[in-house]
């Protein structure tokens, strides 16, 4: 469908600042930037759309995107950021679910497209619907909405059954041309719960793995659709979007040691324990932990999920301050899934104004913790879990981790003794230079911190 040039115009704009926009969102200091080059983009690809000539359906549209804006800019002000994960879930499969739906309608209206146009159609349909109702279990189980994982007897034959049965009804659609409702409505419900099927065995802790996948799979089902509607906008911003859900995916499936064939088809099973640990937990008072840091000449800080549930970060930033006035080196060293999502710990600290170039990748930072005086470990478990390099019975062997234990002393602040999300014992906590400051991390360093400036 020909558009005229200042329609098309207007989504190539759109397409451009969609891609800066990705650029931006690289770095973290040109995160924000990248988001609101990417929104407008997005502004100007709604609006130009609008001004499609013999559009019909005016008011609907209207009230459409006014619930739409209003439902998104409500939700965006009151999401916690622990809640992020579940609400990208959602936004994400309403993306699949709008690629499936533009598909749904097209088959309906029986519109006249080539076999190989209709052929991206389905697969766009499908896709998108897998997308769409795999992401609202995700969000369900990260909202606590469901609290198990469901395995079905003969899951994996289930999975292969529906797969074969989405493509089968696919295929009779593109040659029997669209336009026949059981056809349609056997495939999309065949998708639907495909979808379903697929997600419901993930456990927690792969979820967000699973996210970044549907958000890659929402990209390439609004991308076949843009191909079907001829809206270059859609095209390309599917790509982008697909392309960098494909990206983060493989990232956080390696930084987790986890295949993501494993991901998808053999979840962690609670309770797998590994090997016994030995030593003792020894407690420290922030007296204790304040005067190690003070006299120390090169302090790692190594953030967790604790860290995010606690608010702790903009104290965290207030007592490495204090530190460095009194001539400490202080560093802060990111796991990439430290957290639970993907760069969680660099918005926080970023948030709390620590400066990037005192913020250092896995990568970079994994030497220096044997010249370190201290680690101070707040809120993060898993990822300094020294089991995941030494011990092959553990469900989190291989997982590369900041070598925290290797510094001369470790503090750990946690609560309890709470298990980090795989739910795996802590080797690290029962080792000679390890000790443990108990409580809420927001309070337990606010109390470092009086007591850092009692030593002046
Ligand atoms: P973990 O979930 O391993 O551990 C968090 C720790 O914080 C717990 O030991 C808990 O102990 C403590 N804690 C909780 N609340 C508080 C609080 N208010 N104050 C102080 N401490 C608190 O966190 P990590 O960041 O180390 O690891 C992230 C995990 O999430 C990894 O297993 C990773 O694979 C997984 N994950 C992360 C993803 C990502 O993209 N970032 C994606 C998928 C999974 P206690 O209860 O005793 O206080």
């Amino acid at each position: 469908m020909n558009q005229p040039l200042y329609v098309q115009g207007a989504w190539f704009i759109g397409a451009v600042l969609f891609i800066f926009g990705l650029k931006g969102m690289g770095s973290p200091g040109t995160a924000r930037r990248g988001i609101v080059w990417a929104g407008v983009g997005m502004v100007v690809a709604v609006l130009a759309t609008l001004f499609v000539p013999h559009l019909k359906n005016l008011g609907l549209m209207a009230g459409a995107l006014a619930l739409g804006t209003a439902l998104a800019w409500v939700s965006g002000k009151r999401v916690k950021m622990t809640d992020m994960p579940q609400m990208v879930a959602i936004y994400n499969g309403m993306g699949g679910g709008a690629a499936a739906a533009i598909a749904a309608i097209e088959f309906a209206r029986g519109q006249a497209h080539g076999p190989a146009t209709t052929g991206l159609a389905v697969l766009g349909a499908l896709i998108g619907a897998v997308s769409f109702t795999g992401s609202c279990i995700a969000f369900a189980k990260l909202q606590g909405l469901m609290k198990k994982s469901v395995r079905l007897p003969g899951q994996n034959v289930a999975n292969v059954v529906l797969t074969l049965a989405a493509f089968a009804l696919g295929i009779a659609l593109v040659i029997l041309a669209p336009g026949r409702p059981e056809l349609v409505l056997g495939f999309f419900a065949v998708a639907l719960v495909l979808g379903v099927v697929v997600t419901l065995p993930i456990g927690g802790a792969d979820m967000p793995v699973v996210i970044s996948l549907f958000n890659a799979f929402t990209g390439l089902a609004v991308g076949f659709e843009g191909y079907v509607l001829g809206n270059p906008a859609l095209i390309i911003a599917g790509i982008v979007v697909g392309a960098a859900g494909t990206l983060l995916t493989q990232l956080m499936a390696k930084a987790m040691n986890r295949p993501l064939a494993n991901i998808l088809f053999t979840p962690i099973a609670s309770g797998e324990a590994g090997a016994a640990i030995e030593g003792s937990l020894k407690e420290a008072g922030p007296v204790d932990v304040a005067a190690m840091m003070r006299y120390a000449a090169k302090v790692i800080v190594v953030p967790g999920y604790g860290m995010a549930v606690a608010h702790a970060q903009h104290k965290v930033w207030e007592m490495a301050v204090l530190l460095e006035e009194a001539g400490v080196e202080v560093k802060f060293a990111i796991h990439p899934v430290a957290g639970r999502m993907p760069g969680h710990m660099n918005v926080l600290l970023a948030e709390a104004g620590v400066p990037y170039d005192k913020i250092f990748d896995l990568d970079e930072i994994n030497g220096e913790f044997p010249q370190a005086d201290v680690a101070l470990v707040i809120g993060a478990n898993d990822v300094v879990n020294p089991v995941a390099r030494s011990d092959k019975s553990s469900p989190i062997y291989g997982m590369p981790i900041l070598n925290a234990d290797q510094a001369q002393n470790v503090v750990v602040v946690k609560r309890g003794k709470g298990t980090g999300y795989s739910g795996v014992d802590n080797a690290l906590f029962y080792k000679d230079n390890c000790r443990l400051l108990y409580g809420d991390a927001q309070p337990a360093i606010a109390e470092v911190i009086q007591q850092l400036k009692a030593l002046g």
